[in-house]
This record gives C-alpha cells, structure tokens and sequence, in this order.
C-alpha cells in the first residue's frame, strides 16, 4: 500500500474536498467548461491564479510557463505549448478576458540579469522573450526588478496583440486584455493602466487592467523614474 504524501493528497480530495464540487463538477462535464478567461502566468508556486481571484472549477483557463511570456505569433506554427493554448481559449472558448500576470521576485526576470546554465538550452532561449524589458542596470535592485518585472508584462500584451484571432476580437470589443504585477509579499495585484501608462493597484484602480491596448503607442513604461 502506498503511503507517500502525493497519493495521500489525493485520497484526501477524493474523500473530503471533492464531494463539496461534484455536482459542479458534474454539471461542468455535462455542458462542458465555458472559462470566460485565459489567464496566463508564471509558473512560480507562489502565484496561486484561484487564490487571487477567488476562480473556482470552470472558470479559468490557465497556461502557465517560465516568464508568463507570450511567445511571438509564429507562421512556422512549431511546438509552441502557450501559443496553441492562446488560439484554443480565443477561437474554441471564446474567452472574454485575457489576463497576463507576473509577479514580483520573479526568477525568470532575474534571470535575464544573470547567467543561465548552459546545459538550460530551451530555457536559454525561452528567456530571450523578456529581453527588451532588462533595464541597463548590471545589478538590479528591488525597483529595478519591479519595473522589469511590469515591463515584461507589457511585452507580452503588445505580443499578444499580435496574434490575428487576437486582435479581430479586440478591436471589435468582444475580449479585454490585462495586465497584472502580482506582489507576493503585499497580496497585491498591480494592474496595468493603459490610459496611464503604469501599474496601479488593484484596491485604487476603477477596473481590472485597462484593454483593449488599441491606442498604445508606448510599448513600454519608461524605464525609471
Ligand atoms: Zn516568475
């Protein structure tokens, strides 16, 4: 009989947590999921996307990867796990919402300051999706690393306007793109304020990260105060 944790875990769903979600569950299975919104982050364990939003079974279509990078909208269509996934919520689902969200302390933009290992080939270039948002700083700080952090996230909103089914449904205002800087230490998300052009938090912003990026000239906020 296996006694590790892992399966432990999953005795306990079974008995304990899931019998409070099968009828949702079960109701979500006979209609299928209709998330309203693809939310993409960084794999980092500290970012818990049901946590900050409250989201229960259904509603989030996640993708989540090193970064929360948006890989460029590529005709050489390849095995691009995150760009599948961005044409599946947008033409299958038909989400409403698109929410990129970084957050702070965040190795993969760190890591754009450092050396990455050299056996780390994939990761190498998966970084390289960042790298207009390094400040020309050799030794970020805490301010630094916050402002790369945001600006890496704007990136990937310009990158994402890039996809055609992408920016058909934003310009005819039928999906909202979000920006969010998630500050694991406060609880606090920043959203990205288009008509400001900067991060405000959430508790004073009068929405959740201003689409739909249309009339953004700026690529990015500016790189220091
Ligand atoms: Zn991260």
């Amino acid at each position: 009989m296996p006694t590790d944790e892992l399966v432990q875990r999953l005795r306990r769903f079974r008995e304990h947590a899931f019998p409070h979600y099968r009828a949702a569950f079960r109701e979500l299975v006979a209609d299928g999921q209709r998330p309203t919104t693809l939310f993409i982050g960084c794999s980092d364990s500290r970012l818990v996307p049901h946590l900050l939003t409250g989201a229960g079974p259904g509603e989030l279509f996640l993708v989540r990867n090193v970064g929360a990078f948006v890989p460029p909208y590529d005709q050489s269509f390849g095995f691009h796990g995150t760009a599948a996934a961005i044409e599946f919520a947008v033409l299958s689902l038909g989400v409403a919402r698109i929410v990129v969200c970084g957050h702070s302390h965040c190795g993969a933009i760190r890591a754009l300051y450092e050396q990455v290992p050299e056996a780390a080939q994939n990761l190498r270039r998966w970084l390289e999706l960042g790298r207009d948002a390094v400040l020309p700083v050799a030794q970020p700080g805490p301010e630094a690393m916050r402002r790369s952090e945001q600006r890496s996230v704007v990136l990937q909103l310009e990158r994402l306007m890039a996809y055609p089914m992408v920016r058909e449904r934003v310009e005819a205002r039928a999906l909202t793109l979000h920006g969010w800087h998630y500050v694991i230490e406060d609880g606090e998300v920043l959203v990205f304020d288009v008509d400001r052009g900067r991060f405000v938090a959430a508790a004073a912003a009068g929405h959740a990260g201003t689409g739909p990026y249309l009339d953004y000239d700026e690529p990015l906020p500016p790189p220091m105060p």
